[in-house]
């Protein structure tokens, strides 16, 4: 395991340990041995245990499927052109006043429809000092970039005193006015939202904290009291979901996690329309379907419950909500 960040201990990390957990066949073996060299597997524990059955919406998200090697003709291995618009390791710089820093590109699981997928993986993919100095020289050298997001892989994994020391280097740019991080930990591994953590992400510097989360099953309650320990610290948390077939395409679904998230203080922020990574075929919805949903959800459920419906254009192109 390199150093430099946590995962939890009992995680499946690999098809052995997807059919020990009965999660999968053993006839599923061989396809999927295949699957695991290219993209990389985990489940840890706290996401196991909402595992009823194989395909429901928890299932469906993290265990490997031997479709994921039919890449279909749109699919691209990087399609938010993350790589065009890197000016230096580490560093996306799309919009102007905005960047995004990764200081490491490994999660505690592994969505199998994430559209980093050819990037993320447990390697680690750990930005060394040397290389953060570049990426923070980067910053310093734009004033133009007013909020830096922290992304990944999962930023939240690192060690608190790590990722303190990062923070702070960041609050130190006078025009860095505003800090992001996104981040699946609270739900992945709640156990790792201690107070250590949360004492680390509060700094003077105003930090939003961006959860993903697509299904209302996965805000427990120990993700609850997990949020609650940076919310009683004036952090503000949003919450951002991808639309998927077969997870939480319905009004029922969505409705329900949007309220979910609101009793967990989380503000629905952007209902992400996949993007086309490879493999990721299974989960497309149509964005006339997303449409039709929020439609019918306006009205139904506050307003203050309904994220942007938004789709991240192939080739760098950006955000537009649809
Ligand atoms: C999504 C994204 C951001 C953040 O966009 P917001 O709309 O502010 O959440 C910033 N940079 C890049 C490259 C992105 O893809
Ligand atoms: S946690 Fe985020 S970056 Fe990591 S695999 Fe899931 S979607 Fe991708």
């Amino acid at each position: 395991m390199p150093d430099g960040f946590v995962t939890p201990k009992r995680s499946i990390r690999n098809v052995d340990g997807l059919i020990d957990a009965g999660l999968v066949p053993e006839a599923a073996r061989v396809g999927l041995e295949a699957v695991a060299v290219q993209y990389a597997i985990a489940i840890p524990p706290a996401l196991q245990k909402l595992i009823t059955t194989p395909d429901d919406p928890i299932g469906l998200q993290f265990i490997p499927d031997a479709a994921e090697l039919s890449v279909a003709p749109h699919e691209s291995g990087d399609p938010v052109a993350d790589e065009a618009l890197s000016p230096v390791p580490g560093i996306v710089h799309r919009y102007p006043d905005r960047a995004l820093l990764k200081p490491l590109l490994a999660c505690p699981v592994y969505c199998r429809f994430c559209f980093r997928r050819e990037q993320v993986g447990p390697d680690g993919g750990v930005l060394g000092e040397a290389e953060l100095e570049v990426a923070y020289g980067y910053i310093a050298a734009h004033p133009e970039i007013r909020e830096v997001i922290l992304t990944g892989g999962d930023p939240l994994i690192l060690s608190p005193r790590r990722l303190r020391a990062i923070l702070d280097r960041l609050s130190a740019i006078a025009h860095v006015e505003v800090l992001r991080i996104h981040t699946r930990v609270p739900v992945a591994d709640p156990g790792l939202m201690t107070d250590e953590l949360a004492e680390a992400l509060d700094i003077s510097t105003p930090l939003f904290v961006a959860l993903h989360t697509n299904h209302a099953r996965e805000i427990t309650e120990a993700v609850r009291v997990g949020l609650q320990k940076l919310q009683r610290r004036g952090i503000p948390i949003l919450g951002q979901t991808v639309l998927l077939a077969g997870v939480n395409d319905s009004e029922a679904v969505l409705g329900d996690l949007f309220r979910a998230m609101l009793r967990a203080r989380v503000k629905p922020y952007y209902l992400h329309q996949l993007d086309a990574a490879p493999g990721t075929a299974r989960f497309h919805v149509a964005p006339e379907r997303g449409r039709e949903i929020l439609a019918n959800l306006r009205g139904r459920i506050s307003g203050t419950a309904l994220p942007t419906y938004i789709y991240d254009r192939p080739g760098g192109l950006g955000k537009i909500p649809l």
